[in-house]
């Protein structure tokens, strides 16, 4: 650098003024010495403000978060920063100021963060900044990160380069937009509807698509419009109370469950309100969720309704009935009254089932139920099972009400019903229990209704029977009976008596085994009464098991093969292995199957026909015989004579007692014996008391007789003579009850 750039004062201008050379020359060495050193003062100062700018710059520049390059109008580096460096793995040997840009690049593919030309790179962003027009691309490097690269035009030529890593904003940004649109989506799509409002003035901000369906109002015409302006007065107001429900208390949820009027008709909603507040703490927004449970509460209502209802009738069923009965029995309590409950029951509608079918007994159950609830006047219905029915009567003073009513429903069976185009007489039975004085709770009174159900019944078809306090101590008593009789084999209280049976001719072919029961107390029991009681326990499984071994074993020690008759009961028949027992009692007790006959009764095969038909199928192909017992009594359907090849039919003994007086009874006997001797059947005609009803019987072609004029149900000690005696010759019928030893010995 030259003096006069260096000090500033030209040398020349201080020399020449009186002074002596030397002292000038000394004055000026000093004055020279003087600037000198000021001026490398003030040099040295100025380079170390600069150095500490540098320094801020350096500092600055290499903790930006960007990297930045700067270049010159040549396009060479004139400063870059370590960011830069570090984002692309520069080498700083290669990228020093100096260094061109399409050197640089260059640099850059062999790390293989570039993949331009460098030349054509370098060439167009020169062009650009010479335009002065500022660049911005954004460059994808290889490992997947995003780089936004800015170049913008300096004066006097040159750029400065800031390359920002925005792989992580990209990121998020990407991530808010994909959250957006599924929270869009989501908030379109709900099957519930989301309306949100402004909370200042009630103008809709945002409506989903269910909103829109549900109201039939296009979203168009509700965002920015308040609810008066979109629904019709009723709901408008109705949603307002909820808002202004809201607003008064807006951190409360409001749940309400309500009915709205739509385009598509009525439906329920369960909506739910919540007031969101804004920064300043006041409500904001209102948010509104309403879910269309219409189709729920509908199916409810449908459940509920099934779960108390009988589908069939469409009455109330026994869960409605005991409801209610609670229900009758509380109020009457409360206002110390009375109310009547009757029991109602079909008579042989069984019958009906089983000759018509079971539609044709859906529809006399139908159209028994429609003339019931006309007859109800007001009094509750409901069926309470196949075909009973009960009303509660709460009406009017009893007993009289509910006699009246009993009346009533008598009349409504006088005429005859259509079944399958059949005109039949449906009668009923009705029992009547009242409250209090028969019962103080609804189990017993139900229970009593039912009993003196269960008397009229037995009184005959189409009677009324009231509850009175001693058929309360007739059904203790036969609960106590039940109780004895769980002992009575332990006991050997039970006991066998044998009737016989005989040819027509007279000619004794064997025995009815028919069971006793020797009660300690109340002496001997009938089986009419023990064996139904039996049979509602279940104690008839190990009675009945207990008779057929003591018959059998009877039976087998008999010198004479004759025949062995048990009765089964239709219980056998749905509990245990009956065929399986009767093989092992026989393989026991050595007596030969042929010589044994089961008698069923039609009650066996009605209620699970096609499960009592194959215990039956395999009771036979052990050998023995079956015989069709008390046939003409319950329904005596010729398709069950039909349904399995029976060995014998035994005609009931009520309408042998009456072929003397009764056309009838005689026609039908007549008939039974017809219908067997085309079937080829054997026919054993019961309760043969007369030798007229015996001759009457032989006349007819009956194969075989049983009753008090053969002999009667005896202990088999009684017949002990029978039992050894010889086959004798073949008398004429009519004199079998003067002439055989054996009636004589069974009618004392
Ligand atoms: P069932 O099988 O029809 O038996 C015939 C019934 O008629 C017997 O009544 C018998 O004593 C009665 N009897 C016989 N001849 C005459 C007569 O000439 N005139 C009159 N009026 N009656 C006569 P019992 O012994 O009282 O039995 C009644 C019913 O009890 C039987 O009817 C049968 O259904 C049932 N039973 C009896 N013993 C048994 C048994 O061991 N097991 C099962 N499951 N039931 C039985
Ligand atoms: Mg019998
Ligand atoms: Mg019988």
């Amino acid at each position: 650098m030259a003096a006069a750039d260096m000090h500033g004062i030209p040398i020349w201008l201080t020399v020449g003024h009186g002074w002596p050379l030397a002292a000038l020359t000394g004055f000026a060495c000093l004055l020279a010495g003087l600037g000198l050193a000021q001026v490398l003062l003030r040099r040295r100062g100025e380079a170390r403000a600069e150095r500490a700018h540098n320094l801020l710059l350096d500092t600055a520049l290499n903790n930006m978060s960007q990297g930045l390059c700067m270049f010159d109008a040549a396009a060479r580096l004139v400063v870059c920063n370590r960011r830069y460096l570090d984002m692309y793995g520069l080498s700083a040997d290669v990228v020093k100021p100096g260094c061109l840009l399409r050197d640089l690049l260059r640099h850059r593919i062999d790390l293989g963060n570039f993949s331009g030309d460098p030349d054509r790179y370098s060439a167009d962003l020169q062009q650009a900044i010479a335009r002065g027009q500022t660049t911005k691309t954004m460059v994808e490097s290889r490992d997947g990160r995003l780089v936004a690269v800015v170049n913008q035009p300096m004066q006097g030529g040159g750029w400065v380069a800031t390359h920002e890593d925005i792989t992580e904003l990209r990121r998020a940004e990407m991530e808010r937009d994909r959250n957006r649109t599924f929270l869009d989506t989501l908030f379109e799509h709900m099957p519930i509807t989301v309306t949100v409002k402004d909370a200042r003035d009630g103008r809709y901000i945002l409506v989903n698509r269910a909103a829109e369906a549900l109201f039939g109002v296009p979203r168009e015409q509700m965002l920015g419009k308040r609810i008066h302006d979109v629904y019709p007065k009723a709901e408008a107001d109705f949603f307002t109370a909820r808002d202004r429900e809201i607003m008064q208390a807006p951190d409360r949820l409001v749940v309400t469950e309500h009915a709205v009027n739509t385009p598509h008709g009525t439906h329920i909603l369960m909506s739910k309100k919540l007031a969101i507040r804004g920064e300043n703490g006041e409500p904001q927004y209102l948010l509104g969720l309403s879910e269309d449970i219409t189709e729920r509460k509908r199916a409810e209502e449908r459940i509920d309704y099934l779960a108390h209802h009988d589908p069939l009738t469409d009455l109330p069923n026994r869960a409605a009935f005991n409801g209610q009965l609670s229900f009758a029995r509380e109020r009457a309590l409360a206002a110390d009254g009375m109310f009547a409950v009757l029991c109602l029951d079909i008579d042989r509608f069984k019958e009906v089932n089983d000759v018509f079918g079971h539609s044709a007994g859906d529809a006399v159950l139908r159209d028994v139920a429609k003339k019931l609830a006309g007859a109800a006047d007001g009094a509750f219905l409901a069926r309470l099972g196949a075909d009973e029915f009960a009303f509660i009567s709460s009406e009017g003073a009893q007993p009289a009400a509910a006699a009246a009513l009993a009346q009533r429903v008598q009349s409504a069976f006088a005429a005859e019903l259509d079944v399958e185009g059949y005109r039949r007489r449906a009668e009923l039975s009705i029992g009547i229990a009242i409250f209090p004085t028969d019962g103080a709770d609804s189990a017993a009174l139900l229970a009593n209704a039912g009993a003196a159900l269960d008397r009229a019944k037995e009184e005959g078809r189409g009677a009324i029977h009231f509850f009175a306090a001693t058929m309360d101590l007739e059904l203790r008593e036969r609960r106590a009976l039940q109780q004895d009789l769980q002992s009575a084999i332990a006991r050997n209280e039970l006991a066998l008596h044998y009737q016989p049976q005989a040819r027509v001719d007279g000619e004794i072919v064997g025995f009815e085994a028919l069971a006793r029961w020797q009660h300690p107390t109340r002496g001997m029991v009938s089986p009419g009464i023990f064996i139904p009681l039996a049979e509602e326990s279940g104690l008839i499984v190990p009675i009945s098991e207990w008779i057929l071994r003591t018959v059998c074993r009877e039976a087998a020690s008999w010198p004479r093969n004759l025949q062995i008759a048990v009765n089964l009961s239709p219980v056998q028949f749905r509990h245990g292995d009956l065929a399986g027992l009767v093989h092992m009692v026989l393989l026991e007790t050595g007596l030969s199957p042929d010589r044994l006959e089961l008698e069923v009764t039609e009650g066996v095969l009605i209620d699970d026909f096609s499960r009592a038909v194959s215990i039956l199928r395999r009771l036979k192909s052990l050998g023995v015989r079956i015989a069709m017992d008390d046939f003409g009594t319950a329904y005596s359907s010729l398709s069950y004579l039909q349904s399995f090849p029976f060995d014998k039919i035994k005609i009931d003994q009520a309408f042998i007692s009456n072929v003397e007086r009764n056309r009838q009874s005689a026609a039908i006997a007549r008939a039974v014996i017809a219908l067997a001797r085309v079937l080829n059947l054997p026919v054993l005609a019961e309760g043969v008391e007369t030798k007229e009803q015996l001759a009457f019987l032989a006349r007819e072609g009956c194969d075989e007789v049983q009753g008090y004029l053969i002999g009667r149900p005896r202990p088999i000690a009684e017949y002990s003579s029978l039992l050894t005696r010889r086959t004798r010759t073949r008398k004429k019928p009519t004199t079998i009850a003067d002439e055989t030893p054996l009636t004589r010995a069974g009618r004392r």
